[in-house]
């Protein structure tokens, strides 16, 4: 007897990766082989484990990369070779995505499996629109329906008498190419022109784009819109409650491209936050952080810390790598026990509280000389400096001439992590904003870019430059970046306020 697996059949939700249901990340999670198709999110094959197959089986209109029997005889193959097979389809499995045949054939060869519903684009799209299908006085049914109908067939499948009075709201996929046919139906049978009519394109995702009038000037304003598959079209009166509720296409960073430059570890706050604000976070790691090659002189600072008065900490890394080697030397906090806590900013400061620690200081601006100034009178004091390997020397400097005595280690080195030449030129033409939270991640980029021939201040030259600060913005500068934004406040947070600020304004 053949090795029996298993074969989920996933709804991939309508594009934007956070609408994938609990239940579809866990079968994704436990996945030998995942088939996935044009539609469904390929940021979701992150879910499954590094090792797994991936089959891309296409399904574009018009360019079917595998055939319905092909993909069929592939989930049946897979499923008795005894593998864990995801099958993740955009939308819903079942709501036009031939989910019941593929079913259908696994029953007939005896392979079990389990359906993962997902959230349909035929309610998610016109929902980012600012469409409810069903609304109280408007709608109390709706209808979801082909558009992909064959327009010169004799006899239609479908009732249009019925469809067009009798349901409030129909919703129609794949509808694009056929709609002054499905307007004519309509219309034919009943429907009055001035109904609204609203075609929405890849909802949910960062580039959404709706269309909007009734049936009278529908096909005009598509046509002039240019607007093309993949679409939902949304024919009834709720269809013009977007003016009221429209909310996805209004958030203030909506339809941006953002490059994050920060680590990987560090890009995901400035990329939520980014995406919680419409844009589209993209993120390109210019920086990878590792312990200095010489662990030597942190471990001997470590081992004198109850000699010094103050430890100033100038980034979250510096404090991440202080207590990866202060726990290889078996202590805790309580090392910390009569020292003063210094930190550059509330994010350095967040770092030392995940430890139990409380900054004494923090500037009210966070660059190295408002620290430096901050510090009260240092004049004989010990001053512990764990920084990285490329800090700028202003602080210590600042730190001597104030008569104190200053002790500089390298906590960590930044590297430059690895890269693809032409994927980078393509993001990089690709982005509307590029952030940078630092110095480094600046001069790593020029670096990047310079190795793969890209000239960065031509390519950037239409987009806006945001930077964390005046010490980041100056690095920019002389890289000749075209800045147009400097955080007022010097945080991440700092940043991303003063980006909306500039976009409200431009
Ligand atoms: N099973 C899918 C539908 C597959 S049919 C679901 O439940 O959503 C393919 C059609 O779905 C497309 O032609 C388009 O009409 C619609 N569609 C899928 N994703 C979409 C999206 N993000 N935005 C708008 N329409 C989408």
């Amino acid at each position: 007897m053949p090795a029996r697996g298993y074969v989920f059949l996933i709804g991939a939700g309508p594009g934007d990766p956070g609408l994938l249901t609990l239940r579809g990340a866990e079968a994704l999670a436990s996945a030998d082989v995942v088939v996935y198709d044009y539609l469904a999110n390929p940021a979701l094959l992150a879910h499954a484990p590094a090792g797994a197959e991936r089959i891309y089986v296409g399904k574009k209109a018009g360019c079917h990369t595998l055939s319905q029997e092909e993909i069929n005889a592939l989930l049946v193959e897979r499923g008795l070779a005894g593998q864990r097979v995801a099958r993740l389809k955009g939308g819903d499995p079942f709501v036009f995505g031939r989910g019941g045949e593929e079913a259908l054939a696994l029953v007939e060869a005896g392979v079990p499996f389990e359906v993962v519903p997902g959230i349909t684009s035929a309610v998610a799209a016109p929902a980012y629109a600012g469409i409810p299908v069903t609304h109280r006085g408007l709608a109390s049914s709706f209808a979801v329906i082909t558009g992909h109908e064959d327009p010169n067939k004799e006899e239609t499948a479908l009732d249009w008498s019925r469809l067009a009075t009798g349901v409030d709201t129909l919703v129609f996929l794949m509808g694009v190419g056929n709609l002054p046919q499905i307007v004519e139906h309509l219309v034919a049978h009943g429907r009055p022109t001035d109904t609204p009519v609203a075609l929405v394109r890849w909802g949910t995702m960062p580039d959404q784009q709706t269309v909007t009038g009734t049936l009278a000037n529908i096909t005009g304003r598509v046509e002039a819109a240019g607007l093309r598959p993949p679409a939902v079209t949304i024919v009834g009166p709720v269809a013009g409650l977007w003016e009221d509720l429209r909310w996805f296409e209004d958030r203030p960073l909506f339809g941006q491209r953002v490059l994050v430059t920060r680590t990987r570890q560090q890009a995901s706050a400035l990329s939520t936050r980014l995406r919680a604000l419409g844009a589209e976070a993209i993120e390109l790691p210019t920086i990878e952080i590792a312990l200095p090659d010489d662990s030597a002189p942190i471990d001997t600072a470590i081992g004198e810390l109850s000699s010094y008065d103050w430890v100033v900490f100038t980034s979250v890394n510096g404090v991440r790598s202080f207590w990866e080697r202060l726990g290889h030397a078996g202590l805790d906090a309580r090392a910390f026990h009569g020292l003063r806590l210094a930190a550059i900013g509330p994010a350095t400061a967040a770092a030392l509280e995940d430890h139990g620690l409380k900054a004494d200081y923090i500037p009210g601006e966070y660059v190295a000389e408002a620290v430096a100034s901050g510090l009260g009178t240092v004049e004989g004091l010990r001053v512990l400096l764990p920084r990285a390997d490329i800090a700028r020397p202003a602080l210590a400097r600042l730190l001597r001439e104030a008569g104190a005595e200053v002790v500089e280690v390298a906590a960590y080195r930044t590297l430059r992590p690895d890269f693809d030449a032409a994927e980078l030129r393509d993001l990089l033409e690709s982005i509307t904003v590029a952030t940078f939270t630092s110095s480094s991640t600046v001069r790593n980029l020029a670096a990047m870019a310079q190795e793969a021939g890209i000239d960065l201040p031509r390519t950037l030259a239409n987009s806006i430059v945001a930077c964390i600060g005046p010490i980041t913005a100056e690095t920019a500068r002389q890289n000749k970046l075209p800045l147009q934004v400097i955080a007022e406040e010097y945080t991440i947070e700092g940043l991303v306020r003063s980006l909306v600020k500039h976009m409200e304004v431009a």
